[in-house]
C-alpha cells in the first residue's frame, strides 16, 4: 500500500516544504488509515477461518462503512451493531448495506446498560 506525497505549495510557508501523504487516495471505499488498520485483522481472521466479521460505530462511522466494503471484497459476511437513539439511516450506512453488512442498531442506554461501555 503506498499513497503519493503531495508537496503543498503556498507564499505562507515561506519558504518551508510541506509534503502531505494522501492515504486518503489509497482505497475509494477503504480510505485512509483504515486499509492500514484493517489489513492485519483481516489477515488475521482469514487464516483462522473466520468468517463474519462484527464491529460497532456511530451512524456516521466511516470504519463501519469500510469494514462493509473490506468483508465484501475479501469475502467475510459482515455485522455492523449502530449505536443510536433512533434508527439512523444516511449515505454511509446505506453504502454499508448495499456492500452486504447486516446492521443492527442498539440505543446508547442499553448499550451501557448492557455490555458495550462495560468496563474492560
Ligand atoms: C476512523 C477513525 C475514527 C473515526 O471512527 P468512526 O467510527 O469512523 O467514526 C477515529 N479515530 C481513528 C484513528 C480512526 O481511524
Amino acid at each position: 500500500m503506498s499513497s503519493p506525497l503531495v508537496e503543498v505549495l503556498d507564499d505562507r510557508l515561506r519558504g518551508n516544504r510541506l509534503l502531505v501523504k494522501r492515504d486518503d487516495l489509497l482505497d475509494p471505499e477503504i480510505p485512509g488509515n483504515k486499509s492500514r488498520k484493517l489489513k492485519y485483522q483481516l489477515l488475521g481472521a482469514q487464516a483462522s477461518g473466520i468468517t463474519t466479521l462484527l464491529t460497532f460505530g456511530g451512524a456516521y462511522s466511516n470504519h463501519v462503512r469500510a469494514v462493509a466494503a473490506a468483508g465484501r471484497r475479501f469475502g467475510f459476511d459482515t455485522i455492523g451493531v449502530i449505536r443510536g437513539e433512533e434508527r439512523p439511516f444516511n449515505e454511509g450506512l446505506a453504502h454499508a448495506e448495499s456492500a452486504g453488512m447486516r446492521l443492527h442498531y442498539l440505543d446508547r442506554a442499553t448499550a451501557r446498560d448492557e455490555w458495550l461501555y462495560r468496563a474492560g
